[in-house]
């Protein structure tokens, strides 16, 4: 845990900075990074919370390569379409291959080599895999890299209402995903390109620093996630609608006027904000090129109609810190904590202080709570700010003069509030919540 006492002058938001102070990502080149221990506990926190969402409405991991053969790219008629931010690589036989910046390609080239009737759709497939893009201006950390983490889902379906269906499915799974993240996501209407229709969504949290503007109803922005335990086989569309009827969206898809008529003055919210995910139905676009048919009931062939759905696993370290911080450092939400709870030993060495830190340790770890021990030999202020820099959300303070009075002092790093009891009333108060 590399911490720092100031943040790098060229870190220009928040989030950048406290990654870099909490020594949780180490920059390698201009949108490539190094994750640090911290830093990587959170990533994979935050990737399980997708994974959970995404198994739960019925979508199956994969996982895809990071190098793609540029042959396949051109089979879609994207290798020369989609420019610059491509990284393109030859390997020793002189081969074009590309370190991939979503993977539409590659995903409909493994469904047409196994499904060929509609009765094996649905399906969807999603993955978890860094991707590379070489953007202009990476900036802000991994807020926008060059290689960062995506989870990307890919949707097969027969016909469109079909299709519908399995759109509305993400559509809520992505809200699920960002409410356990403790993040307030607005589901935006997205330009969906030369396809058309009202199939693509963005989702985005509101951040000063955020990159997009807003424009919602009020209603929309709080209004609650469906809830896992919604019937995911059943008709989800009103659900949908509930969410989708009311005014959202981003700068390029601003109406002003249409923002005045369907909201009034005081529901009107003008913001800025991050786009965490984009979920798009795009039919036949790449399946219709790239030739994955599938026998419908008639028997005859038809170009399987297909979504894809990106959630930024790496940004939504940077989104969470924006979302969550104050003038000490980072606040977790102990759905992505690095660490359950932190015990720091004010005095090591002595034999009260270790016998109860050790304890300590033993039952936040006998409890699944992943505790972090601090145990260095440095002064209790140091101490203090570092664990409220990584953002703990439990700290179980040891000092000498409360161990001669048999307590421990316990606080809660969101609160602020301390108490000092027993420590078993304060691993109670931990393990209990
Ligand atoms: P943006 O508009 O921010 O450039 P995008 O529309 O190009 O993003 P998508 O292709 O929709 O991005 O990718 C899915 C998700 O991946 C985005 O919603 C975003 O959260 C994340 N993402 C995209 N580009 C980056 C990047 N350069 N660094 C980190 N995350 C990114
Ligand atoms: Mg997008």
């Amino acid at each position: 845990m590399p911490t720092l006492r100031d943040a790098p002058a060229d870190a220009q938001i928040v989030s950048h900075q406290l990654m870099l102070r909490a020594g949780m990502i180490r920059q390698e080149a201009a949108g490539i990074y190094a994750w640090l221990p911290l830093g990587l506990k959170v990533l994979k926190k935050i990737e399980q919370v997708v994974r959970e969402e995404m198994n739960r409405a019925g979508a199956v991991e994969i996982l895809m390569p990071t190098l793609q053969l540029a042959d396949l790219w051109r089979e879609s008629g994207r290798y020369e379409a989609y420019g610059e931010e491509m990284l393109r690589i030859k390997d020793r036989h002189d081969r074009d291959l590309l370190y991939g910046p979503t993977a539409e390609e590659v995903v409909t080239d493994i469904f047409r080599s196994y499904v060929k009737s509609y009765k094996d759709l649905p399906k969807n497939l999603y993955n978890i895999q860094w991707k590379f893009r070489d953007e202009r201006r990476p900036r802000f950390g991994v807020m926008r890299g060059r290689e960062f983490l995506m989870k990307d889902a890919y949707s097969f379906d027969i016909d469109e209402a079909s299709a519908r269906k399995s759109y509305n499915r993400m559509f809520l799974a992505y809200l699920n995903v960002y409410a356990r993240l403790g993040l307030k996501a607005i589901p935006v209407r997205a330009d969906t390109g030369p396809i058309g229709g009202d199939l693509s969504h963005e989702f985005i949290i509101l951040a000063e620093t955020g990159e997009s503007e807003v424009f919602a109803h009020r209603d929309l922005v709080e209004m609650g996630a469906p809830g896992p335990d919604i019937d995911w086989e059943g008709d989800l569309q009103p659900l949908v609608d509930q969410r989708t009827r009311l005014y959202a969206a981003s700068d390029e898809m601003h109406d002003q006027a249409r923002f005045e008529a369907e909201a009034a003055e005081g529901d009107r919210m003008t913001a800025r904000g991050i786009e965490v995910g984009h979920i798009f139905y795009f039919g036949t676009k790449y399946s219709a090129p790239m030739k994955a048919l599938v026998a419908g009931p008639d028997g005859k062939d038809v170009p399987v109609q297909m979504g894809s759905y990106g959630v930024g696993v790496s940004r939504l370290v940077a989104g969470i810190i924006e979302a969550s911080h104050d003038d000490a450092g980072i606040i977790w939400p102990a759905s992505v904590a690095p660490f359950g709870a932190a015990v720091l030993n004010l005095r090591v060495g002595d034999a009260g202080c270790d016998e109860i830190c050790e304890a300590a340790y033993k039952a936040l770890s006998d409890a699944g709570l992943d505790p972090l021990y601090d145990d260095r030999d440095d002064r209790p202020g140091a101490k203090f700010a570092a664990t409220d820099l990584v953002g703990i959300p439990w700290q179980l303070i040891v000092g000498p003069k409360a161990v001669a009075e048999g307590v421990v002092e316990l606080k809660n790093r969101a609160t602020g509030e301390r108490q000092t009891l027993p420590l078993d009333a304060a691993l109670k108060a931990i393990i209990g919540g």
